[in-house]
């Protein structure tokens, strides 16, 4: 899911550029085509092959383009709660792709990504599509889809909100994000990080 997570934010970074989408787009296509399962069964070296290759290919992507705030609320909620990095990406990204994909501009990226992932972008709204496809891979992966669902209680989560808003602001990550979020809008997507968006 870390790769997923560099390659979606590498593709829609402000420092993206065709070399690094090239690269994050097949990656994306590779993840959504071999993840599951290589998480299924382990002995499928196939999978485990196209993961591999996924892997470096967002790589490559993301050390030319940067990343967004997927990456700085990750940093922040893994350091606080001790989550693996790649958990810790996995439950954030619905939620920012959900908040950066509200600009237009953005929204189209998606849009162009989703084509370029050959995933059929069916109800016009390419970033709720884009969503949907990541809880649905999530849910697959037995992910929990929020922090309450990963069974941090409510009053640590609210004690410890405010420090890693700071901290997320202050990430390099948020320097290359689509949108420059507010500390009030930064708040507002850890929110629904913790608690789910209201309406899906
Ligand atoms: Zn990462």
């Amino acid at each position: 899911m870390d790769v997923l997570t560099h390659a979606i934010e590498a593709y829609s970074s402000l420092d993206n550029n065709p070399f690094a989408r090239c690269y994050a787009a097949k990656a994306a296509e590779l993840v959504f085509k071999s993840l599951y399962d290589s998480y299924v069964d382990g002995h499928d070296l196939n999978a485990k092959a196209s993961m591999q290759i996924a892997s470096c290919m967002a790589g490559i992507a993301f050390n030319s383009a940067g990343l967004g705030i997927t990456h700085s609320l990750a940093h922040a909620i893994g350091a606080q709660w001790h989550l693996p990095h790649g958990l810790a990406n996995a439950i954030v990204l619905p939620y920012v792709i959900e908040f950066n994909g509200q600009d237009p501009y953005t929204a189209s990226v998606y849009g162009r990504l989703m084509s370029a992932m050959g995933l059929l972008n069916i109800s016009g709204n390419a970033p709720q599509m884009l969503r949907k496809s990541v809880e649905t891979l999530k849910s697959e992966l037995n992910i929990p889809a929020t922090l309450r669902e990963q069974g941090i209680e409510e009053r640590d989560y609210l004690g410890a909100a405010d420090a890693i808003v700071s901290k997320a602001l202050k990430d390099t990550c948020t320097a290359t994000n689509p949108i420059s979020p507010t500390r009030e809008q930064m708040r507002m997507v850890l929110d629904t990080v913790y608690y789910g968006l209201k309406k899906n």
